[in-house]
């Protein structure tokens, strides 16, 4: 019998190391995640909850991650309709709008073709009454607005869930465990953690960095040493404002930079997001700046001046992107799978709406290194319950 304890071990539990996790043991195999604080504890809570494709990534001409999305976003709808649902978004059209009511249709016709034209890809153009505009929208200068939908989540709920399920089919959970070092040793790993209880080894065939922002730190501890990606921490914050919770998504545009910014309804409240500001510092003490603060509540106060802006909470996550000359706003938002040796693969950035094919791209990418197992279940047809 090999002395080998997992198949798989995963370093990270937020949405993508807990996706990893569900999709190993539905392979069969066996896994292991160490989360080094909580589950969900670090971007997968702090992200803007949506399940979608990303309309304006079109923008940036990424399609075929919008197309990927989009089929996740439909997959997600179906295995976990208590967690996932669909939500109206509302795109007003203002006569000093950078984005054209013919930019929007162009925009969403094609977001509709890349969806594969189901039902709820379909758009319209919406008219706003005095009746109808409950939520208090600025109807000044307003030409016209646009409907479509997306979807909506919980993101911490969801990524305990996909856990759950991971572990429902076996996968081992050990929360605190901070992976500190590991070394590769003629067939497979041998990785040092620490626990409240002290310092542990464990070994497996095959090593998942999905540690997230600190996906370089986590590499830099793994011998072989090997090339680490350059990448920006890139932090955007959030506010819940004491406004009652809108009836739809407003997707807008920022006054002073065109940027786009959701206002979303939110456990009966109102969620504005998201900004894009460098990071540099420790993720775990990521916290939306003063000036990020007053970017969002003067977008909020331009287009619902009628109503009040009280900060109840407020959050930020960081995003890791690739190191470019680009914008942020401009680069690309997919998730990199990063080969270190034929056992080690690290995910760098990433949508939490792509996880479970993020997922099964990388069982697939460390198949040859691990034994043969019988399949479990289908990640695709796994129903997630709402915890
Ligand atoms: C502001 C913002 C808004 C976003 N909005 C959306 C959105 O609306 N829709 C969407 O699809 N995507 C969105 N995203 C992207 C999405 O949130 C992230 O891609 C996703 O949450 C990243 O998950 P992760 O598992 O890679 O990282 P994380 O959730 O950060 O998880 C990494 C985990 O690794 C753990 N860890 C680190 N080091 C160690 C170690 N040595 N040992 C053990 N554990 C360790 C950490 O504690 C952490 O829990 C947004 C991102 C941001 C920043």
């Amino acid at each position: 019998m090999s002395g080998v304890d997992y198949d798989i071990i995963i370093i990270g539990g937020g949405i993508q190391g807990a996706g990893v996790a569900q999709a190993a043991a539905a392979a069969g195999y066996k896994a292991l995640l160490l989360e080094k604080r909580a589950i969900a504890s670090a971007t997968s809570s702090r992200s803007s909850k949506l399940i979608h494709g990303g309309l304006r990534y079109l923008e940036s001409g990424q399609f075929a991650l919008v197309r990927k999305a989009l089929r996740e976003r439909d997959i997600l709808l179906r295995i976990a309709p208590d967690l996932v649902r669909p939500v109206a978004f509302h795109i007003p059209v203002y006569k000093h709008s950078l984005r054209s009511s013919l930019h929007i249709r162009l925009g969403l016709s094609l977001y509709a073709l890349l969806g594969g034209l189901k039902p709820l890809n379909r758009f319209k153009r919406v008219s706003l009454s005095a009746e109808q505009n409950r939520d208090g929208l600025e109807t000044k200068a307003l030409l016209g607005m646009y409907e479509y939908w997306d979807a909506q989540t919980d993101d911490a709920m969801l990524t305990r869930a996909v856990m759950r399920s991971a572990m429902d089919l076996g996968a081992a959970l050990i929360c605190p465990g901070t992976a500190i070092a590991a070394h590769y040793e003629k067939d497979h790993y041998q990785l040092r953690f620490r626990t409240d209880e002290g310092e542990r080894q464990v070994s497996a065939y095959a090593l998942v960095n999905a540690s997230g922002p600190w996906v370089n730190q986590v590499l830099e501890k793994l011998a072989p040493s090997s090339p680490r990606l350059d990448i920006e921490w890139v932090q955007g914050a959030h506010l819940v404002l004491d406004a009652p919770a809108p009836s739809v998504i407003y997707y807008l545009e920022a006054p002073a930079d065109k940027r786009a910014v959701f206002v979303m309804p939110w456990r009966g409240k109102t969620l504005i997001g998201t900004t894009e500001t460098r990071f540099s510092g420790e993720p775990d003490e990521v916290e939306p700046s003063e000036d990020e603060v007053q970017y969002l509540l003067s977008v909020y106060a331009h287009y619902f001046p009628a109503r009040p802006a009280n900060i109840i909470d407020r959050f930020a996550g960081v995003r890791v992107l690739p190191k470019t000359p680009a914008r942020f706003f401009n680069r690309p938002r997919d998730t990199i799978l990063h080969r270190s040796s034929p056992a080690l693969l690290s995910l760098y950035g990433g949508k939490l709406t792509g996880y479970r094919a993020t997922a099964e791209q990388v069982i697939a990418g460390l198949r040859t290194q691990l034994p043969e197992r019988e399949v479990k279940a289908d990640t695709a047809r796994l129903r997630l319950r709402n915890l």
